[in-house]
């Protein structure tokens, strides 16, 4: 009658109903494995910080009871791959059932169904599935709900969510009559004196560096081993949600877009590791937030509230269905064509490009940069500069801690590349060094001149936007969002030689 119950390393949700009752009969496992660590180049502080929130998650369930097993990267029985551990310990353990929550990443769906396969048929063992209990809809919900129509349009999706969860809502309608708030909140950050520290849980992990490097794991990025401050547990998640409530909210909305060269985080909340290895869940973040508002409405404004909230019960959740909807077909979409190799700036951020220079940097130091610095300065780059969608995604899903493909592939190709030719979005995320003056204090001490579009010190962000329009004029131009675009590109006099300039920089586009 024993079972042996698989826990991800991405499922570290304590309220999952498996975990009401400890069982004798029953017993979880948890392993580090190279398969993990490996199938990307990750940054040295995701790898850590799944590995501490997993060890974390074993104890918790050891406390309260349950049979764990636990695999360390370097325990000795550990073969470093997923099915090739459970097939192990279903032979020397003697499981007849095996179970398995629905996971999130088409990857590991097919690596469970074939190891399904194997146990069912070679060794009689039984196979059960059940929900991870974490998300707000089912994995083919956004499919269904956008049947026959040709986009899936977020809003659609996000007030159809806010409805069904009762989330800022009186009765039928919004709240306050309005479902977004969107326009009003775009500002710069004039004042630094408004920022405030993240909440940070410092802790030593030189032990665990060393570990990951004698596997021969490789990473990128920094690592305080001292200091290492991100949340790993569930009481730390709560925590930071908390803060983030008390010292954050009220500006959240307000600063969402702004970006400045001394602070990655702004007031972001640096909750999207914690949502998304399930140690808190997103009904939980919105009803907090929704709840701490209403007994702070004196001080916290509705557009920061919202703003909030749609990134979480609105995006979060849509880009979940759009990964289940579209995969595996997704990621290998290439709308543009698009070739080029990465330069080699993206993994030491030197480049004379001072937003670039700052997005990079931060991400290396925290693996972590927020939205508008990985969509409009490192993805609008990369877009603009046409580099392969296959680079960009790598890229992305090894730097940053939340990375996991189902949110960061349909971010990356999807909203920040346009590679799906415009499922996510309406139109490619472009800009020139217009929108990224307007949102920071980059462009002020850059080696570039961002009102330049020909020449030594011309912003190369200004000639490349004009020539991803020239160069995909056929692919665009029908583009009812974009017709604009091509209506001054048309009238512009000095086009020739902005079209020649982007040339010049895409030539050598690794020395910018
Ligand atoms: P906040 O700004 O405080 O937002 C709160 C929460 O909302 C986040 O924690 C996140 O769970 C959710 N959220 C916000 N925007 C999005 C979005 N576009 N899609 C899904 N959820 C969202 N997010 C990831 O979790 N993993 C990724 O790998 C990832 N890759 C991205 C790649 C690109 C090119 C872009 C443009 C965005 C990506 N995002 C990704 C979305 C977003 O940038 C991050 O969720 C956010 O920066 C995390 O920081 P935070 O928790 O401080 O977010
Ligand atoms: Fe970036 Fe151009 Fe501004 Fe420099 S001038 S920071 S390259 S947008």
């Amino acid at each position: 009658k024993k079972t042996l119950r698989l826990i991800l390393g991405d499922q570290l949700n304590a309220n999952h109903s498996w975990f009401e009752e400890a069982d004798s009969n029953v017993t979880y496992l948890i392993m580090e494995i190279m398969q993990e660590a490996e199938y990307t180049n990750h940054h040295i502080q995701k790898v850590v910080a799944f590995f501490l929130a997993m060890r974390n998650f074993g104890e918790f369930l050891k406390e309260k009871g349950h049979e764990v097993i636990y695999f360390h990267l370097d325990d000795d029985e550990n073969t470093q791959t997923l099915k090739e551990n459970v097939l192990m310990l279903v032979e020397q353990h003697d499981f007849v059932r095996f179970e398995y929550q629905l996971p999130d990443e088409y990857r590991l769906d097919q690596i469970l169904l074939e190891l399904t396969e194997k146990l069912e048929s070679d060794l009689g063992v039984s196979v059960k599935l059940v929900d991870s209990e974490h998300f707000l809809t089912e994995r083919g919900f956004l499919k269904d709900f956008f049947k026959g129509k040709k986009t899936y349009l977020m809003e659609t999706f996000y007030r159809a969510m806010r409805a069904k969860y009762n989330v800022l809502m009186d009765g039928k309608e919004p709240l306050t009559g309005k479902w977004n708030y969107d326009h009003e909140n775009r500002n710069k950050l004039k004042d630094p004196l408004l920022l405030v520290q993240p909440k940070t849980f410092p802790k030593a992990v030189k032990e665990m560096v060393k570990m990951i490097h004698s596997k021969g794991a490789t990473t990128i990025g920094e690592i305080d081993e001292n200091a290492f401050d991100w949340p790993v547990s569930r009481e730390e998640s709560l925590e930071v949600l908390r803060y983030f409530c008390e010292k954050l909210l009220f500006r959240f909305g307000e600063y969402q877009d702004a970006m400045y060269d001394g602070d990655s985080f702004l007031f972001h909340s640096r909750l999207s590791f914690a949502l998304n290895v399930k140690m808190i869940s997103p009904l939980e973040v919105v009803e907090y937030v929704e709840k701490y508002w209403y007994g702070h409405q004196d001080t916290i404004d509705i557009a920061q509230v919202e703003g909030f909230i749609r990134q979480i019960l609105g995006w979060r959740e849509y880009m979940r269905g759009v990964y289940w909807a579209e995969m595996p077909d997704f990621a290998s979409l290439n709308f543009f064509e698009h070739q080029e190799k990465l330069p080699a700036y993206f993994w030491t951020g030197k480049t004379k490009m001072n937003c670039l220079k700052h997005a990079i940097e931060g991400s290396l130091k925290s693996a972590y940069a927020h939205h508008i610095q990985r969509l409009m300065v490192t993805g609008n780059f990369m877009l603009l500069a046409g580099i392969d969608p296959d680079e960009v995604d790598q890229w992305y899903l090894g730097i940053y801690i939340d990375a996991i493909e189902w949110v960061e592939i349909t971010n990356t190709r999807g909203m920040s590349q346009f590679a799906d030719g415009g499922i996510v979005g309406t139109k490619p995320y472009v800009s020139s060094a217009n929108y990224i003056d307007k949102m920071s204090n980059y462009c002020e001490s850059c080696f570039y001149k961002k009102n330049l579009k020909v020449g030594d010190r011309a912003c190369p962000f200004n000639s490349l936007y004009w020539h991803f329009y020239a160069r995909n004029e056929e692919k665009l131009s029908k583009n009812p969002r974009i017709g604009m675009a091509y209506r001054t590109l048309a009238k512009m006099k000095d086009a020739d030689a902005i079209l020649k300039q982007a040339e010049f920089y895409l030539g050598q586009i690794d020395k910018l």
